[in-house]
């Protein structure tokens, strides 16, 4: 770890010491194909009305760059995911995408919105060792589906799921989950869409909308803590820009460029340093994108187990994992996730996937 703590930009009588940082990053977004088969209103990118500005960031990462960052993640075995603001099931030639990342030991892990999911495709993510596909659903009701989503596909993404799980049967993986954006359209639905999908899929997931830079809903302690995103996860966009934060699809906060240097330089650059230098000593309002965002709540999670399920809830998100199915909540695939279970004999007799 490069030692910035003498350079020009801090200051000393702060006795800022630095937070360890990893050599590379355990957790990396990254944006193959930023396209997508629908414009949800929510969506921070597609749902924009500036064309102009979802014009500039519309992109594929040309392979020969991905396999560039590939190869310099490879040793630290990192979760991918292989999708920022795009569809994943629609990344050009995306087989091959796959086995690039399972040949250099990564844990692959989508959300995708399910919509062109054949069953040849769940297939090939069984066969490939994909380690989890989780489904953005977001409604019980057909017509909030079309409100949140803007078509009516309601009853294809859901046979799409259990086109996955028929697939995958018994195997351990793909883990397969399913998620839900809390916001005004589907507030009431939320219990409902846990009760249907809870004991089905093996995550639940229910999480804060973000609305106009910030966290709809969200309740934070009253300390800010320096955001152990800054730590996890690297946001690479399709053309190498990285940013602080998978937040920023427009691309506001660039800490370097993969395509430029290397993925270790920008990870353990100046400028990603700055930030953590502005976190760590309290600085919120020297990071514009950070200044008015709770997001580094939603890493401290409580754990409750009840009906057969470890319910963790944070600030920001809520799981409901199946107990009898954790075991494929394997180390590589929770991001700097602490799992309170562990010891215990709840906790998943985890081993790393295959690779
Ligand atoms: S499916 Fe995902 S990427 Fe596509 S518009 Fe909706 S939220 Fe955005
Ligand atoms: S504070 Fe918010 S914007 Fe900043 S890195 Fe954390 S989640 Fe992202």
């Amino acid at each position: 770890m490069k030692d910035f703590s003498k350079a020009d930009w801090v200051d000393p009588s702060l006795n800022w010491t630095p937070l360890p940082v990893s050599p590379l990053p355990e957790r990396v977004i990254i944006d193959y194909a930023t396209k997508c088969n629908l414009r949800c209103p929510m969506c921070p990118v597609w749902g924009s009305e500036e064309e102009g500005a979802i014009d500039a960031v519309t992109g594929i990462m040309p392979p020969a760059a991905v396999m560039k960052v590939l190869d310099q993640l490879a040793p630290a075995r990192p979760m991918v995911q292989p999708s920022l603001y795009g569809e994943p099931l629609l990344i050009p030639d995306l087989r091959q995408r796959i086995r690039d990342m399972k040949e250099r030991g990564m844990a692959v892990a989508m959300n995708t919105n399910g919509l062109t999911l054949t069953e040849d495709l769940a297939n090939f993510f069984v066969e490939s060792g994909v380690d989890s596909v989780f489904f953005s659903i977001d409604a019980v009701e057909p017509a909030t589906y079309h409100e949140i989503r803007g078509v009516d596909q309601l009853p294809k993404v859901e046979a799409a799921v259990h086109r996955m799980l028929k697939v995958r049967g018994d195997r351990d993986t793909p883990r397969v989950g399913v998620s839900l954006t809390l916001q005004d359209a589907n507030r009431d639905q939320e219990a409902a869409f846990v009760a249907k999908w809870s004991g089905v899929v093996d995550c639940v997931r229910v999480g804060l909308i973000l609305e106009d830079g910030v966290i709809k809903g969200i309740d934070v302690p009253a300390e800010r803590t320096p955001c152990p995103a800054l730590y996890k996860t690297m946001p690479i966009h399709n053309d190498g820009t990285v940013t602080i934060c998978c937040l920023d699809g427009f691309r506001t906060s660039v800490v370097g460029n993969v395509a430029e240097t290397s993925v270790e330089e920008v990870w353990q650059g100046e400028e990603f340093a700055k930030v953590r230098y502005y976190h760590e000593t309290g600085q919120y309002d020297k990071v514009p994108f950070c200044k008015d965002c709770q997001g580094w709540a939603q890493y401290d999670y409580q754990e409750e187990v009840r009906d057969g399920l470890l319910i963790r809830k944070s600030a920001e998100f809520t799981y409901y994992n199946r107990i009898d199915r954790l075991k494929n909540w394997q180390p590589q695939l929770r991001g700097g996730h602490e799992l309170g279970l562990v010891g215990t004999e709840m906790a998943p007799k985890a081993e790393p996937a295959a690779v």
